[in-house]
């Protein structure tokens, strides 16, 4: 059989990542992202044979014309022909699917019904899957759920305490994201301890823009931070997290908000960004923390007690612990943060190994608990594109 690569594509709001990936090893050809797309200044920027590129995206210029712009490139470098199918990155799949699935007109109706509960994602994940189906139209489409991971959590922690008609009308409940990446660290975290398959208790703390923590029972995902949408649970990049929804009230009636203004400052204004006044980037907030920045302080401080307390939170539906992962840029990279995580949660009687702790940055995995410990804590960059990749591959085979 001949080599056999995907094309990966995860479509944000405004930017575009993709990738073209050997489905065998993982192996990755050409990576790359377009980004302020229907900006004035949209570039796309890519990595192909070792070396860099970047350029001018026309202005204005959508997600088609990024992915038109990337299948030019795909061409140009004759990359095309081993292509076997394209994987989507699809954020709300509702509770429609709980795995990855082939793009048909059912599915594509299904991922269409939920853009109500992701406006801002799933209406670009479909001009994505548009684009590429005109672009490749012999080819198997595959969307892969952020959503579907989460799909296992039990009625009792994914139903709000609302008037249950919501859930049953209109689907008001807690969906959960990041599932990619909580599945494909927790199985590698597993892998790399050996644990039972079938009998092990993992938390997952994906800690990007977006952060999100994630309690897994023996390979499912028994509960999750994020809700109905990706503001609720712990603190984030420009997102507050949890907050007590009387807000609502106070900002509207008192402070004459608009329904838009409250949203724009949960979801753009706040997390480490609303608290630090300086930056919604942890690298600039851990700079000037160092520096010895009032609220950059305060930002890390709260940012690192809300985290532990959702850690903790987790030993519930677990009933214990086996081992903590950290992943995503701040999970991978700081190690600041980690250590402030594991202090608050030294009663688990774990302790940080320093070194360990420096040394696991930059792409490096690694264990950062000392081997006494009793409960691990590791770090294991996530990589959503190689689950997005397999799985493609997987369900093409059976198209
Ligand atoms: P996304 O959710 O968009 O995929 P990433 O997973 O790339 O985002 O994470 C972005 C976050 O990771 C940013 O807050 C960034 O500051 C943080 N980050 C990246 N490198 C470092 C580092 N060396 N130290 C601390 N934080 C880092």
């Amino acid at each position: 059989m001949s080599v056999q690569h995907v094309l990966v594509l995860n479509c944000g709001s405004s930017s575009l990542k993709f990738a073209v990936m050997n489905a065998e090893n993982g192996e990755e050809l050409l990576t790359g992202l377009a980004e302020r797309l229907l900006n004035d200044d949209a570039t796309i920027k890519y990595k192909i044979d070792g070396s860099k590129h970047q350029n001018a995206l026309p202005y204005n210029a959508d997600h088609k014309v990024a992915i038109d712009t990337l299948v030019a490139l795909i061409n140009e470098r004759a990359l095309a022909e081993n292509i076997i199918a394209v994987g989507h990155r699809v954020v709300h799949g509702g509770e429609h699917f709980t795995g990855s699935q082939v793009i048909t007109n059912e599915v594509l109706a299904a991922i269409e019904q939920t853009a109500q509960l992701a406006p801002l994602h799933n209406p670009a994940n479909l001009t994505g899957i548009e684009a590429a189906q005109a672009a490749f139209p012999a080819l198997p489409q595959v969307a892969v759920f952020d959503t579907a991971f989460h799909q296992t959590m039990p009625k009792h922690a994914y139903l709000y305490a609302l008037p249950y008609s919501l859930y049953k009308e209109h689907g008001v409940r807690r969906y959960g994201f990041h599932g990619t990446s909580h599945n494909f660290v927790s199985a590698e975290a597993a892998k790399a301890l050996a644990l039972p398959t079938d009998e092990h208790r993992i938390i997952t703390a994906h800690l990007g823009n977006g952060c999100s923590v994630c309690a897994i029972k023996n390979g499912v995902s028994v509960d999750t931070s994020m809700g109905l949408t990706p503001l609720e649970g712990v603190v984030m990049g420009t997102r507050s997290g949890d907050i007590d929804p009387g807000l609502f009230d106070f900002l509207t009636a008192q402070l004459g908000y608009s329904a838009e203004d409250v949203s724009t400052m949960l979801n753009k204004q706040s997390g480490l960004l609303g608290i630090s006044e300086l930056s919604n980037d942890c690298r600039t907030i851990e700079e000037a923390y160092l520096d010895g920045h009032e609220q950059a302080t305060l930002a890390l401080d709260i940012f690192c007690y809300r985290l532990a307390k959702q850690i903790a939170a987790y030993l519930v539906p677990l009933s214990g612990l086996d081992a903590l992962v950290f992943t995503g840029g701040i999970g991978e990279n700081s190690d600041i943060i980690r250590a402030k995580v594991l202090a608050h949660l030294s009663f688990l009687g774990w302790q940080v190994d320093a070194q360990k702790n420096t040394d696991a940055r930059f792409g490096n995995a690694g264990i950062i608990t000392t081997d006494s410990s009793p409960i691990t804590a590791l770090v294991i960059p996530t990589n959503e594109e190689w689950m997005i990749c397999q799985d493609a591959a997987r369900l093409a085979q059976e198209v």
